[in-house]
């Protein structure tokens, strides 16, 4: 095993990565910009190293000197976490070439699935059915408009390098088409310094489910349902979908996991579709740890972090495919220091911090009374993620757990939770993606 890994994020990613290093007893290195010195994941770490200002392209996204801190301190590995350098294939190889571990895959897996046309190409000859579109990108106008015409409207224009739910244009006719097809190109290159995109069908009420793959790509761990979305971003996920049954949850995980091995893909990863009148769709497929892998681990029982660490070194994972089994309900609330209305960041000192606790509650969070926020990052602050022995009793000890949960000082989404636990729809599991924006434009 690793003697030290050094965490190359921040927040509550960068201590759920550490709880599973010291678990394991491996030596930890946090690394944070001048605006973190205070934070929990720097505190809670063996050693740590300032490695710039604020802006985190001076810190958390610069290579050089994340790879001169783990040089200082003997680190043996690197785990990114998620956003970041998790998706940087340069980051992997600059490591690589460092004789440094990347707990993660390849860093030619890793450019494979981070441009989604060679992904969606991928995928498709090892068997995933994909969304109807274009094959690869499109930039003229009239090209865009025989593919369209070909698939049929609404279609959606989509950034190759894109990310975050940004960077997607619908066009709902042809008299759009051009303007969408524009607009995409332009906003794609501003936000990912890339400009190619390329057009899919536009679902119109499809569920976003996940599923998990990890390891050797001999395994998956069942899917997420991350179908509650504001602005293509997830803001709560559960496991196990509402809609699937155990046959599909079993064809579409051997067909994710027969896929992966075929690639000879390594670590932890994720098979986004969108699941519409049975059929599931892949969209993009994600080549690191999911804000969202804690559903999964309370409904398998198994520590993915752990797991992860042990296949980067190349022991493999700690269990088979038969000794996975899904034990209940989990559901996790993205928990950000935004108004639960507007969504307007609220970065600020917390004054006063009181997490849930109890049967089947977990909160991962690096907060704490007296923490100031930097204005500077993501708004994530923690995740309130709880265990149900059936979905009813999920639900049910959620609310509960929301009405315990204390954040002063600064405005969090905790208030939209509590509304959505009263709402029919969403006790019943009957949502799909745009049912969130439609009940916020209903209550403005
Ligand atoms: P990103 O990498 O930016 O997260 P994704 O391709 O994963 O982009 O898509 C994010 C979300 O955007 C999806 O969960 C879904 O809500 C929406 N979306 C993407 N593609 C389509 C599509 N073809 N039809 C309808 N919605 C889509």
């Amino acid at each position: 095993m690793f003697k030290k890994v050094l965490i190359a994020n921040r927040g509550e990613i960068a201590l759920r990565i550490l709880r599973a290093c010291k678990e394991l007893g491996i030596g930890t290195v946090a690394v944070h910009s001048t605006a973190d010195e205070a934070a929990m994941h720097v505190r809670l770490a063996d050693e740590s190293v300032c490695i710039g200002p604020p802006a985190s392209n001076e810190s958390y996204l610069n290579i050089h000197q994340i790879v001169a801190a783990c040089e200082i301190t003997g680190a043996d590995a690197i785990h990114p976490g998620y956003g970041f350098l998790s998706e940087n294939a340069k980051f992997a190889e600059i490591l690589e070439a460092h004789g440094i571990t990347f707990i993660g895959p390849s860093s030619a897996h890793i450019r494979i699935m981070g441009d989604k046309i060679e992904a969606k190409k991928t995928v498709k000859q090892l068997g995933i059915p994909v969304v109807p579109g274009s094959d690869g990108a499109v930039s003229d106008p009239r090209e865009a408009k025989r593919i369209a015409d070909k698939i049929g409207y609404p279609v959606i224009i989509k950034a190759a390098s894109g990310g975050g739910g940004r960077g997607m244009k619908v066009a709902n006719s042809a008299s759009d088409l051009a303007e969408a097809l524009g607009s995409a190109r332009k906003e794609a290159g501003a936000a990912f310094g890339d400009d190619v995109v390329y057009i899919e069908k536009y679902l119109s009420k499809p569920r976003h489910i996940e599923v998990q793959v990890m390891g050797n790509g001999k395994g998956y761990l069942g899917e997420r349902d991350c179908s509650l979305q504001r602005r293509h971003q997830k803001v709560l996920e559960e496991a196990t979908s509402p809609v699937l049954d155990d046959e599909q949850r079993e064809n579409i995980g051997m067909v994710c996991a027969k896929a992966i091995g075929d690639m000879g893909y390594s670590g932890a990863g994720t098979v986004e579709f969108l699941y519409e009148d049975g059929e599931f769709y892949f969209i993009e497929m994600n080549t690191r740890l999911q804000v969202e892998h804690p559903v999964t681990e309370m409904i398998t029982r198994i520590d993915l972090v752990n797991e992860q660490l042990h296949v980067a070194t190349g022991e493999g994972l700690s269990f088979t495919q038969e000794e996975v089994s899904f034990m209940g309900h989990a559901i996790e609330c993205r928990i950000n220091a935004e108004n639960a209305h507007t969504f307007v960041p609220s970065p600020g000192c917390i004054s006063y911090y009181h997490p849930p606790g109890g049967l089947g509650v977990r909160v991962d969070s690096g907060v704490y009374q007296g923490y100031q926020i930097p204005p500077y990052y993501d708004s994530l602050i923690g995740k309130l993620i709880v265990h149900g022995r059936t979905r009813p009793e999920c639900l049910m000890r959620l609310r509960r757990a929301l009405d315990e949960f204390v954040v002063d000082g600064i405005d969090t989404t905790l208030p939209l939770f509590r509304e959505l636990m009263t709402e029919d729809d969403i006790i019943k599991g009957d949502y799909n993606i745009h049912w969130l924006e439609k009940y916020l434009a209903n209550k403005s």
